[in-house]
């Protein structure tokens, strides 16, 4: 379906950009152009092997960067685009918002932009196949009490800078599609896991403090509650909503993995336990509650039953099967996430460091 498609995916350096680019070049023939600023959270060795694949292009720009962006869409021509550059981590937005009012807000309107000046020089054909895919989060619905669950109506009302920004760029997108009719798609997305996950976030921070037998972080009382997809299972719903995704329409995507953040921390204990044993006993000893985000919103659910529906599409893997293929992975790539560990960048080593 999307074999031989020319796609140009912007943040394809990154966690879930990469997991997305593998599976489009590797398992869909698909041409890809990335387009990537290499922040920190951008790495290429996430990229590695896709270098000698026919069609697959590697550019590193900005997407803020109109001249560029507007050359990048006329050189590569591409039949449909997948966004998914941003700044993504909340605690870094709550230090420094204005990076994400750039990258989220400025960027994708100037990512619109180009591929509107693309998408209106195309053959009325192709203009109609074409697609501007973006890719959100389930941050923009706000927070949930005990019960209930985000759908596609549930009324926007974000609370953090990087969930305000994301609002903000999903609101240009569809902007961008009612006002000049370019053939949109947004899906809005749980939290994701797996392979060539940043350690600054829940699971991969936890994963590696505990193989490093530190002490293991968990916001306030670890009673706040995310659902969890595996990156592989995201990679897969992107690539079936661009594929054949209703124009105009917004699609939620998540794990049917609702897990408080202490339940989250106590099973990539026992996996560890099961696949890299502590001499010193086992890692749930390591657990270490910290003082909590501000304004951590207390609930995130998701009800994708529209994607599975209108698609046809379930995840895979169960949170279980999910972690223990992510602790492999990790066990098995030191050399990818090893020199992470001394990046020089005050904002990461808060982040790497939050015990210390
Ligand atoms: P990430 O931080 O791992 O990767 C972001 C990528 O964007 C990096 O490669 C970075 O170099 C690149 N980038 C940043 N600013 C850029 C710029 N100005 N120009 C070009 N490239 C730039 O993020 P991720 O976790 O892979 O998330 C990808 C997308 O999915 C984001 O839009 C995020 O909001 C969304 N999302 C993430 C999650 C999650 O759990 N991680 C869940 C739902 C939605």
């Amino acid at each position: 379906m999307l074999t031989g498609r020319r796609i140009l995916v912007t943040g394809g350096a990154g966690f879930i950009g990469s997991a997305v680019v593998h599976h489009l070049v590797e398992d869909l023939g698909a041409h890809v152009l990335v387009v990537d600023k290499l922040t920190y959270a951008g790495n290429l060795a996430s990229l590695a092997g896709l270098d000698d694949r026919p069609g697959y292009r590697f550019v590193r720009a900005d997407v803020c960067d109109a001249p560029r962006m507007a050359a990048l869409f006329s050189d590569f021509d591409p039949d449909a685009v997948m966004h998914l550059a941003a700044e993504s981590h909340v605690d870094r937005s709550i230090d420094g918002p204005m990076d994400f009012v750039t990258t989220n807000v400025v960027g994708t309107a100037t990512l619109l932009q180009a591929a509107l000046g693309h998408w209106r020089g195309l053959s009325p054909e192709r203009a109609k196949a074409f697609r501007f895919h973006h890719v959100s989060t389930d941050e923009v619905f706000g927070a949930l009490g005990e019960t209930g669950t985000f759908t596609e109506t549930t009324p926007y009302d974000p609370r953090s800078p990087y969930s305000a920004s994301k609002a903000a760029s999903d609101h240009l997108v569809s902007a961008w599609g009612h006002t000049y009719g370019l053939p949109v798609l947004i899906s809005n997305c749980s939290n994701n896991y797996g392979p060539r996950q940043f350690p600054e976030k829940l699971i991969p921070l936890n994963l590696i403090k505990g193989l490093a037998s530190e002490p293991m972080p968990v916001y306030g009382e670890g009673e706040n509650v995310r659902d969890w997809l595996f990156v592989e299972d995201h990679a897969r719903a992107l690539a079936l909503i661009l594929a054949q995704g209703r124009v105009g329409e917004t699609y939620n995507v998540g794990g049917d993995a609702e897990r408080r953040n202490i339940d989250v921390v106590t099973t990539l204990c026992a996996v560890l336990d099961d696949l890299a044993p502590r001499a010193k006993g086992p890692h749930r000893d390591l657990i270490t509650f910290v003082r909590d985000r501000p304004g951590h919103d207390f609930r995130y659910a998701i009800d994708f039953s529209k994607l599975e529906r209108e698609l046809g599409w379930r995840p895979k893997e169960s949170f279980e099967t999910g972690l223990r293929r992510t602790v492999q992975w990790y066990l098995d790539n030191r050399a990818w996430w090893e020199p992470l560990l001394t990046i020089e960048d005050a904002a990461a080593r808060r982040g790497l460091a939050a015990m210390r």
